[in-house]
């Protein structure tokens, strides 16, 4: 049950409420009986020193023959209160009057107990006492008096019944009113939650009806300024994501088995063509065999290209780190494709001179420039120019490769990093050496960006285009000391 975010809220809230209630409840109680006692105490004041004016009065005045016990008996009558009893003692300690209290039995309060009382009382800063005569509270209040001749201690005992019974009366209707109130608020509460709640059990049960399957669907979104309409906004940004990743991943799945159905059917294509007659010449076989070769290692160049970027987007393809010269991998790259441009009557040139140790994966970083170098013998005529550069700007390394081919048209610039984007698919698959699947930028690129760079396509016109990348030089910083004599 206390699984119910509902109950956990109202049982907190109705504990929280529990306690706020008892502690007011107690602090009235604590103010209401200091009150009443402060009040009492003063009007006990008051009587005592009406009460021994009175008993000057008589002493002093025309009656005052009598001596005090007349004086106090005069004043006793002109003092009668309920609930109040004054108590003289002369100087021996002996009562001078004797007075009972109500609702006490003769030898309750004796001359000998109020002396007790009278004394402890004196003894103390604190004038006031409070005693228990068969159940009941007096508020007693002693003090010494001095009248015309005769000295004496004055106790006035007031009874407290009608305040404890204020007070107690009090603490019953507290004592009803909290468990009432609590149970209010709990009703109260758990309502509250139910209602706060209803939102979150709606949103649960759409989202539970939200799949693979209709990733198109959304959660309704009542008010998008409160937390429970943000949750909501925010749970539809994670599905317009995963939606799209997911439309990212089935078009590259559609993508790739279509890229890598041409090349098995060209394969089988042939083999059925050389196998149709029973006798072939030599030469025959040779020619179907090199269509084969060249085919399978299209293919082989396309499921690499692909099991790259799967690792790639599982972020499984970890960045072999070494330090190396930067500019010695250009030159090898730009060796490595002499051939292949010259085939082309292609002029090759290369400007990497200056000296850059890097750290950088350089298997990836040679990957990247060979593709872009082959891109641009591929996309340059013959009789054309391409020519590498590396060099260190701004606090940015950077690799270009500029050729004189036909260049990208504007409108497709924007996607040539798309995978499987090819500006002209027929041409780019007639190129049988190696005619790409669209891979190749798409893969240049998670390298750059892989070590913290990236690759932009510079400039691209009828005269030619320029590919460039940017690598952050504090980010590709080796950790052994440059030593350029090392070379
Ligand atoms: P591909 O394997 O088709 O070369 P890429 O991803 O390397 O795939 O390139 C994507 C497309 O960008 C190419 O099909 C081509 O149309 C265009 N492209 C890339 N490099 C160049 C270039 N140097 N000159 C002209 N077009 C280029």
């Amino acid at each position: 049950m206390l699984d119910s975010v509902r109950v956990r809220l109202t049982v907190w809230y109705t504990a929280v409420m529990a306690c706020v209630l008892v502690v007011l409840a107690a602090g009235a109680y604590f103010v209401l009986r200091e009150n009443s006692e402060r009040r009492t105490d003063a009007s006990i004041v008051e009587m005592a020193e009406s009460f021994l004016a009175t008993v000057s009065a008589e002493l002093n005045g025309a009656a005052g023959s009598g001596g005090l016990k007349e004086g106090v008996a005069a004043a006793i009558l002109e003092h009668r209160f309920s609930g109040t009893v004054f108590v003289v003692l002369d100087e021996r300690g002996e009562a001078v009057s004797e007075e009972r209290l109500p609702h006490s039995e003769p030898g309750d309060v004796t001359a000998e107990s109020l002396r007790g009382v009278a004394n402890h009382v004196l003894a103390e800063a604190h004038p006031f006492h409070t005693i228990r005569v068969r159940g009941r509270a007096y508020r007693t209040y002693a003090r010494h008096f001095s009248a015309g001749q005769s000295e004496g201690a004055l106790v006035v005992l007031q009874s407290l019944h009608s305040q404890e019974e204020f007070l107690e009366t009090a603490a019953q209707t507290f004592a009803l009113v909290i468990p009432l109130a609590v149970l209010l608020a709990g009703a109260g509460g758990y309502f509250l939650a139910r209602r706060s709640l209803a939102p979150v059990v709606t949103m649960s049960a759409q989202a539970g009806r939200i799949g693979a399957e209709n990733l198109d669907k959304r959660l309704e979104v009542k008010n998008s300024k409160d937390e429970l309409g943000q949750l909501a906004q925010s749970f539809n940004d994670l599905l317009d994501r995963l939606d799209q990743s997911f439309e990212r991943q089935r078009r590259f799945v559609a993508d790739a088995s279509h890229e890598l159905r041409t090349p098995v059917a060209i394969l089988f294509g042939e083999a059925d063509v050389t196998l149709a007659q029973s006798t072939r010449t030599t030469e025959e076989y040779r020619e179907s065999l090199s269509i084969l070769r060249g085919e399978a290692r299209r293919l082989k160049h396309i499921v690499e290209d692909l099991f790259t970027l799967a690792r790639a987007d599982a972020g499984q393809h970890p960045l072999m780190l070494t330090d190396f010269y930067l500019d010695e991998l250009v030159a090898e790259c730009a060796r490595n494709v002499r051939t292949l441009a010259g085939a082309k009557q292609i002029a090759l040139h290369c400007e990497a001179s200056k000296e850059i140790l890097i750290r950088a994966d350089e298997a990836l970083l040679r990957r990247m420039i060979m593709n872009l170098l082959d891109n641009a013998i591929k996309y340059t005529p013959s009789g054309g120019a391409v020519t590498i550069c590396g060099g260190e700007q701004d606090s940015e390394y950077s690799v270009s490769i500029r050729d004189t081919g036909a260049g990208i048209p504007s409108e497709l610039q924007s996607r040539i990093f798309e995978r499987f984007f090819r500006a002209d698919k027929v041409r780019a698959r007639a190129e049988s050496d190696g005619g790409g699947a669209g891979l190749g930028l798409s893969i240049s690129q998670w390298i750059a960006e892989a070590h913290g760079g990236r690759i932009e396509l510079t400039q691209s016109e009828h005269s030619g285009s320029t590919f460039t990348v940017f690598f952050p030089a504090t980010a590709m910083r080796p950790l052994i000391p440059r030593l350029s004599s090392s070379r």
